[in-house]
């Protein structure tokens, strides 16, 4: 009898017709039905699971007898409960490196969009507004030569701020939990605390996991001490941003813009933030390009036969069980 793989959302069908020669697949689709009561019937014989972008903890997985990992199409995890998964003793498996330059360059592209206004002046010059020379109201920011201040020096923070230190000449500053010298040294990136990054930043962009301590990371006080000409970029998570207080600072102009590619509730079909034309937003689609969708589901199919096969898959998240 072969092992049994719970596919719980979207998938390359390459991965999936791969998967569905070596092993028994079901599929599970919201059209059918609740998906969780999906997951819960799903998961009592399965031997594992590939999928992103749903929660997964112990109210959908306590029917769980043989599971023995998870593999998330993404490098964020915070969806899972990994202290429940440690205490079940499931591996899970993400998806990282691969997708770091292409959330790179979306992270840039939003800061350049809302930095020179790029979706308003397009709408507004394809509505026929532009009767004479464009004036105070369509000007943008400087970015060529500003600061960038980059929350989070990881793997993505630092692709952003080689973007904006090498193609931009930024000046690049950087606050983690703790200092980075490897990363920074390169892009003679300063240490600063958040309260510093967030009042000498031209450009602050937001690239931390979603953890308790940067849960809520960016709210009204920090909103504060931005400049008003600074523009907030957020790739990370929509829960290290208070979404309340960034719509009261861009109705007020407390700051420039911001570019958002991640929300509180997601999929965001209706919000505020629809109103305003100080606000770039794109649907998390920051890994979204062909070819680094098929790297990260090409990694999320290795991390899972790895571990079917018994060995340890190479980006194990919860390796201390094991
Ligand atoms: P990473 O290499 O682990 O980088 C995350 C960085 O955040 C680490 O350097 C970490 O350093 C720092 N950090 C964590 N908590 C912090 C806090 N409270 N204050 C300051 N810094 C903190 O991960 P990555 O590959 O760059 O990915 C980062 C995140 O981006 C992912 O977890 C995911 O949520 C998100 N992401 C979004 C998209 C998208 O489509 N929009 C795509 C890919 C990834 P310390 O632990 O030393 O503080």
């Amino acid at each position: 009898m072969s092992k049994k793989v719970v596919v719980f959302s979207q998938i390359d069908q390459d991965v999936l017709a791969r998967l569905k020669a070596q092993y028994q697949v079901v599929e599970l689709n919201p059209k059918n039905g609740d998906i969780n009561e999906q997951i819960r019937i799903e998961v009592a014989n399965a031997d594992a699971m590939i999928g992103a972008g749903r929660l997964l903890n112990e109210s959908n997985l306590s029917t769980a007898k043989q599971l023995k990992i998870i593999s998330t199409v993404s490098v964020g995890y915070d969806n899972y409960d990994l202290d429940y998964l440690n205490q079940q003793k499931i591996w899970l498996s993400n998806t990282p490196h691969v997708l770091t330059e292409t959330t790179a360059d979306l992270a840039f592209t939003l800061l350049v969009s809302a930095a020179r206004k790029v979706p308003s002046l397009d709408l507004w010059t394809k509505q026929g507004n532009w009767k004479r020379t464009a004036g105070i109201e369509q000007f943008g920011q400087d970015i060529f030569g500003k600061t960038l201040g980059i929350i989070g020096l990881g793997n993505i923070g630092a692709a952003v701020a080689r973007r904006g230190f090498y193609g931009f000449n930024m000046n690049v500053l950087y606050h983690n939990r703790r200092e980075k010298l490897e990363m920074a040294q390169p892009l003679s990136a300063q240490y600063r605390s958040l309260e510093d990054l967030l009042g000498q930043s031209d450009f602050v962009v937001v690239a931390v996991d979603l953890n308790a301590e940067s849960k809520s990371l960016i709210g009204a006080d920090e909103l504060n001490l931005m400049q008003p000409h600074a523009v907030l970029v957020n790739i990370a998570r929509g829960s290290v941003v208070d979404e309340q207080a960034l719509i009261e600072a861009l109705k007020s102009r407390k700051i420039f813009a911001a570019g958002l590619d991640v929300y509180q509730q997601e999929p965001l079909s209706e919000s505020e933030l629809f109103k305003l034309d100080n606000v770039v937003t794109m649907p998390h689609v920051g890994s979204g390009t062909v070819a680094t969708r098929k790297k990260m589901a090409e990694l999320a199919y290795k991390n899972l036969v790895t571990a079917l096969n018994d060995q340890i898959p190479q980006y194990l998240v919860n390796p201390d069980f094991v």
